[in-house]
């Protein structure tokens, strides 16, 4: 049966990755979103060597564009270091484009798990995933640092711009040799990251979950906890209320306790170092990292959708030489359903948030069948029906389901 395209109303931002990755990119959009969806792509190629050839200007026009139109999707790049610019004969080691996007959209990263009926947590009360949300900016990341070799006194100095008299106070007195580390944040940063947080959460309509170490940091983490405080009384309360969700804050080992015995469901907002930790412990503990999707949202109303994972690169190695792979796309499918739902949102056009949403069900009822590729395979309830599948095997099977229930929705539609 003939059906027609639907018409996503303003462009997406396409950026185009590398290897494995690369692979399934183009599979992804061949057969599940070209054969349904009329899209205005705006593409950029931020393959590594594209990226060489235009000396990284490619990633910052991609960039550029996302600012300007709202919505974007990535594939997953190589973030090149000695042995990629050997491999690639690159120019010189270019900076990691997710960094370059990040810093130019000035965003918050959201790691948000894929549920599948048939592959449990390992954390068994977890009945819904915890979206964490990592401020992405200075803490022990941007430090300054030192070790001293003797007995002394260090101190904590700032010195106005504007001139005036320099504030000190001791950190400590050494009585031999020691380290020495310097951190700071921003308020306005802190702000932003709150703001993105509150409004994430609004978005999915999850309650939110803030927890730093005021207790024992009572002026550095306690500045985190009263920005986010004073954001959410003056400009979320009463549409958190409207939604019916909820704002805590809690201290950051009360809240790990909490989350163990929680069932989920829930935005985790996290200072710097406690997102990259726990972020990675709560990817694990939900199954596998190819069923994680990850969103940049940007405090100027922009939204960035990709997979959590890299490019998958001895799956490509694999590929290359003609092998067969088994390679998991549903944190790419959900990337791109992620970035078509807000489109459409964004649009006012709710046929292309609902093929979205039947996209999102079909490769859901796919692994939820059995079908399933070797990493989810090794982690799936066991059941006799399962049955793996090879990387194109697994997004035709997808694409069978999403046919079925797009061809019945529409005869439907033409009975009634
Ligand atoms: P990776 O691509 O995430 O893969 C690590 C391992 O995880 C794979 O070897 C594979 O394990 C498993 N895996 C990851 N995604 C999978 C999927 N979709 N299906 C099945 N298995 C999957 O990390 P990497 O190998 O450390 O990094 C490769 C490149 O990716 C690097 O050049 C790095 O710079 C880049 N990277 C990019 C991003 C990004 O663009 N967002 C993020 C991270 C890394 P098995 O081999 O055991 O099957
Ligand atoms: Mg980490």
């Amino acid at each position: 049966m003939a059906i027609g395209k639907i018409r996503v109303k303003n462009p997406i931002v396409e950026m185009d990755g590398d290897e494995m990755t690369r692979v399934m990119w183009a599979l992804v959009k061949e057969k599940l979103l070209n054969p349904w969806l009329d899209m205005k792509l705006e593409y950029y190629d931020l393959h590594v060597k594209r990226r060489d050839e235009t000396d990284d200007r490619v990633t910052v026009e991609a960039a550029e564009a996302v600012l300007r139109h709202g919505v974007g999707v990535k594939c997953a790049t190589i973030t090149p270091n000695e042995d990629r610019v050997a491999e690639y004969g690159l120019k010189k080691m270019w900076k990691s484009p997710n960094g370059t996007i990040r810093s130019m959209l000035d965003g918050t990263v959201f790691r948000k798990p894929i549920f599948a009926k048939n592959i449990r947590p390992f954390v068994s009360s977890w009945k819904r995933p915890i979206v964490i949300g990592r401020h992405a900016y200075g803490d022990v990341y941007d430090n300054s640092e030192m070790a001293v070799a003797c007995a002394g006194t260090a101190v904590l100095m700032f010195t106005p711009a504007p001139g005036g008299a320099a504030a000190w106070q001791k950190i400590a007195d050494f009585t031999g040799p020691g380290i020495l580390q310097g951190i700071h944040n921003t308020d306005e940063s802190i702000r932003n990251f709150a703001r993105a947080c509150f409004a994430f959460a609004l978005d999915e309509k999850i309650d939110l979950w803030f927890s730093t170490k005021d207790t024992v940091s009572k002026v550095y983490d306690a500045r985190f906890r009263d920005i986010f405080r004073q954001e959410y009384e003056t400009s979320w309360k009463a549409k958190f209320d409207a939604a019916g969700i909820e704002y805590f804050f809690t201290l950051i080992d009360d809240a790990a306790a909490r989350a163990i015995r929680s069932e989920g469901g829930f935005l985790w907002a996290l200072k710097n170092y406690d997102g990259d930790v726990l972020s990675d412990l709560v990817a694990a503990a939900s199954g596998s990292l190819a069923m994680m999707t990850s969103v940049l949202v940007s405090p100027k109303g922009c939204f960035e959708y990709e997979a959590a994972h890299g490019t998958v690169q001895r799956h490509y190695y694999r590929h290359l030489r003609g092998e067969e792979t088994s390679t998991n796309s549903m944190a790419l499918i959900f990337a791109w359903t992620g970035g078509l739902r807000k489109r459409g949102e964004l649009d006012g056009t709710p046929d292309v948030v609902r093929f979205a949403a039947a996209l999102e069900r079909a490769a859901l009822g796919t692994v939820e069948a059995g079908i399933m590729t070797g990493d989810l395979l090794a982690v799936a309830r066991k059941s006799a029906g399962n049955r793996r599948v090879t990387t194109e095997g697994f997004i035709d099977a997808i694409g069978g389901r999403l046919r079925r229930s797009l061809v019945r929705k529409r005869a439907g539609e033409d009975r009634s």
